[in-house]
């Protein structure tokens, strides 16, 4: 089978590949203790669950509008207004099967051979993969543990060339947990001022996930300026449990929106009717579950790190976002395992974890910035402990 070149630009997911791995070895009969799944797992809540179902009673299952059920797009208006202060009209907002989708729609519409997209790294890991599937460039900004993982204005400047696009945002991010503040977004919007050609992703998939009461900052907040230049997306997934509900949203430019739609026309119809009308009921309110939920992740949090940092050779900040840390493993560089291999990167390390512990993590490398590995805290408590005590030993067992 001869497949298209355009293949060889990317790899699969290395997330879903960890995942995937774990759940061989489960099936197997092997005790695997997945932490590298990117979704919560508490259930989904009732009000969604009766919601869809109530949809499916109602026959409410035919195609949707490529934009998505205008009850949809006025709940999203509604959301922005409510919770974010950003007022958009129904010709600014497309729905789509997910972040994931909405983001490969923007990439696809937008970039020519070459273009460049920056992308901070540590950075989730389908920008890269997706701009170049895009005949993008992407442009990888390494951004240091001593900068919180996020972006400078100085490393932004450096970073823009006349071919530049886009720049990828990502707050709270995936995988460092890092949340960006209004002064340091606002001191990326002096420097993008400086450069019209520049539009802005912002990915606010993790909005409500987040620990401290700083009230939560997008870029299109702290440039109100450049609005036409700012693309918001969010989805349901991670804040509400729908992942598998496939549903994600963005606002932004017409015209640029309207090429987004016209991709959904040609390539998927619309997103599923039913997760739609789960959706409006999921932004209609502020639900006592998110804060429920924020508790649970900064408990998981908080004890993760206890253990983590406890380990000889690892150490990690707090991350104020998002159910994942992002733990250094530099000082582990070099030592032996039991089986005679010396660790030459935190993929070896991942492997290690995952065929000795049992444990699964994703290396570093993977998000773009190496030696650490990306722990996923979306995870039961007990099993959470028992990880870390497995990689405790596992760590101890190095020579
Ligand atoms: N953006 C980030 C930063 C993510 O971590 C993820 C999922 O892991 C997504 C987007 C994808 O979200 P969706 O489920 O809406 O496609």
């Amino acid at each position: 089978m001869q497949l298209a070149n355009r293949l060889s630009k990317i790899k699969p997911s290395p997330t879903v590949a960890v995942t995937m791995r774990a759940a061989e070895l489960r099936a197997s009969g092997v005790d695997v203790i997945g932490l590298g799944a990117g979704e919560p797992d508490f259930a989904t809540p009732d009000v969604i669950l009766d919601t869809a179902h109530q949809a499916l009673n109602d026959g409410k299952t035919k195609y949707a509008p490529p934009a998505g059920i205008i009850e949809l797009r006025q709940a999203i208006i509604n959301k922005f207004q409510r919770e974010n202060q950003l007022t958009f009209d129904i010709s600014n907002i497309t729905v789509g099967s997910g972040v994931k989708q909405l983001l490969y729609n923007a990439f696809l519409v937008t970039l020519n051979q070459g273009d460049e997209v920056i992308v901070p790294a540590p950075y989730w890991v389908s920008y890269v993969d997706q701009v170049a599937l895009c005949d993008g460039a992407p442009v990888v900004v390494s951004c240091e543990r001593s900068e919180g993982f996020k972006l400078t204005p100085e490393k932004l400047r450096a970073a823009i060339t006349t071919k530049t696009k886009w720049l990828v945002l990502n707050s709270p991010c995936n995988p460092t947990g890092a949340v960006y503040s209004r002064e340091e977004l606002t001191a990326l919007a002096v420097v993008l001022r400086d450069f019209p050609q520049i539009q802005i992703l912002s990915d606010d998939i993790y909005e409500h996930i987040r620990f401290t009461d700083a009230p939560f900052v997008t870029f299109a907040n702290v440039a109100p300026d450049l609005k036409d230049r700012i693309l918001t997306m969010n989805g349901v997934s991670k804040t509400y449990v729908m992942t598998g509900f496939r549903l994600g949203y963005a606002a932004g430019n017409k015209t640029l929106i309207k090429a987004m739609n016209m991709i959904n026309s040609q390539t998927t119809t619309s997103a599923c009717t039913i997760s739609q009308w789960a959706a409006v009921a999921a932004l209609a309110e502020d639900y006592d579950f998110l804060q429920q939920h924020r508790k649970i992740f900064k408990h998981r949090r908080d004890l993760l790190l206890e253990r983590i940092n406890g380990i000889d050779g690892i150490t990690c900040d707090t991350p104020h976002g998002a159910f994942y840390i992002y733990p250094e493993c530099t000082e582990l560089m070099g030592r032996k395992t039991p089986q005679g291999k010396i660790l030459q990167s935190d993929e070896d390390f991942a492997h290690y974890l995952l065929e000795q512990a049992n444990v699964a993590v994703v290396h570093g490398e993977a998000f773009g910035l190496s030696p650490y590995f990306r722990i996923s805290y979306a995870i039961a408590e007990n099993a959470l402990q028992e990880a870390c005590v497995r990689i405790k030993k596992a760590v101890e067992n190095l020579s």
